[in-house]
């Protein structure tokens, strides 16, 4: 854990005395990147902030209810608008991610513009491509790490409806709703104070997780039914999803979030991965138990990255070699499972 008072002057002067503030979250953005996203801009507004809101891609049909995710430009669909937001920002504030990359095709863009940057994450191993950044990896989420950060500032608890429905989107969506993750007694402290402001949890739990079309329950079954494939001596399991496959289900974005997941339910399942074919390369997600280095596995075999039990990454090939080479590397790895859970 990190001193977060250490940083109440620097940031105060950066956001206050910015004039346009931009606040991007990651490619693919989870729970966790748009909740701390929008928090932030709630806290911005409330503060009477020239605020503006940018994705590097599209986000996903769940969060869309948010409040404030309207606002969001999205860069690959509104280029023009988009790198006049990131020229005209004098303050640019990237939430939930520590690698240049993960700005997706907006990285060049961003990079040059001429703003002060601020990189806000709880990801291990920050790459430097901002002014400052701040980062605490005990963090359950960026969520909580942003609202510690503006109670810092503010002197006192931060509150309002939409920014405590933000955070809250944030910590279950990275928790696996308490269920895996840093999350600590702080964040039930955090937790008690967002129920305490009047949050519904059963209308938000019921919007991320009750909010599927049949189509996607059925192609989870498909999944664990035809596309799961077990190996008991590597203490791994793996799903792998074709594009045909996708298509069959008519999938939309976001539907094969928590896939991953799944598989670590199999008693002696350590390791779990996720192949999912996109047009040009193979997306990967990566889950562990115990002290498997799932993010040092991305990071060294698949161009990725992410924390310790949960990480990501991609590889440009044909599904089937893909598949093959997974299999290639982690042999070579099994060795790291020994005194594992
Ligand atoms: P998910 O599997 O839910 O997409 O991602 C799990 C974690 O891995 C997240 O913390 C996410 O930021 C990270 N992650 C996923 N894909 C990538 C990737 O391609 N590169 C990096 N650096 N991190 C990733
Ligand atoms: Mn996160």
């Amino acid at each position: 854990m990190i001193d977060l008072s250490k940083y109440t002057k620097e940031l105060s002067k950066l956001f206050f005395s910015s004039e346009n503030i931009l606040i991007i979250c990651h490619i693919n953005p989870d729970g966790d990147s748009v909740g701390a996203q929008l928090a932030l801009y709630h806290y911005f507004k409330a503060n009477d902030k020239n605020v503006s809101l940018m994705a590097p891609n599209n986000i996903q049909e769940f969060l869309k209810w948010m409040d404030g995710a309207g606002q969001i430009n999205v860069f690959i669909k509104d280029r023009k608008k988009s790198r006049t937001l990131i020229d005209r920002a004098d303050l640019i504030v990237m939430l939930d991610f520590n690698q240049a990359n993960r700005l997706g095709e907006a990285e060049d863009s961003v990079m040059a513009s001429k703003a002060k940057k601020l990189i806000i994450d709880h990801h291990l191993d920050p790459e430097d491509f901002a002014d400052l950044i701040i980062s605490d990896p005990s963090k359950c989420s960026t969520s909580e790490l942003v609202h510690e950060l503006i109670c810092e500032i503010n002197g006192a608890i931060f509150m309002n409806k939409p920014y405590a429905e933000a955070l809250y989107v944030g910590i279950i969506t990275d928790t696996g709703n308490f269920e895996h993750g840093s999350y600590s007694s702080r964040t039930f402290r955090i937790v008690a104070e967002l129920l305490d402001s009047g949050i519904d949890k059963e209308k938000i739990i019921n919007l991320i997780y009750n909010n599927f079309s049949s189509d996607r329950l059925r192609l989870q079954g498909f999944a664990l039914n035809q596309r799961m494939v077990v190996i008991t001596e590597l203490k791994t399991a793996y799903i792998y999803l074709s594009k045909d496959d996708l298509k069959g289900y008519n999938q939309m974005k976001g539907d094969t979030e928590g896939f991953v997941n799944m598989p670590l339910s199999i008693k002696g399942i350590n390791f779990s991965a996720l192949f999912i074919e996109k047009d040009n390369f193979i997306k990967l997600s990566f889950r562990s138990k115990g002290q498997f280095p799932s993010n040092e596995f991305a990071s060294i075999y698949f161009s990725g990255g992410g924390h310790l039990n949960a990480s990501g990454g991609e590889y440009t090939d044909t599904l089937d070699n893909t598949i093959a080479y997974f299999l290639k590397v982690l042999k070579e790895n099994v060795w790291r499972f020994e005194d594992n859970v």
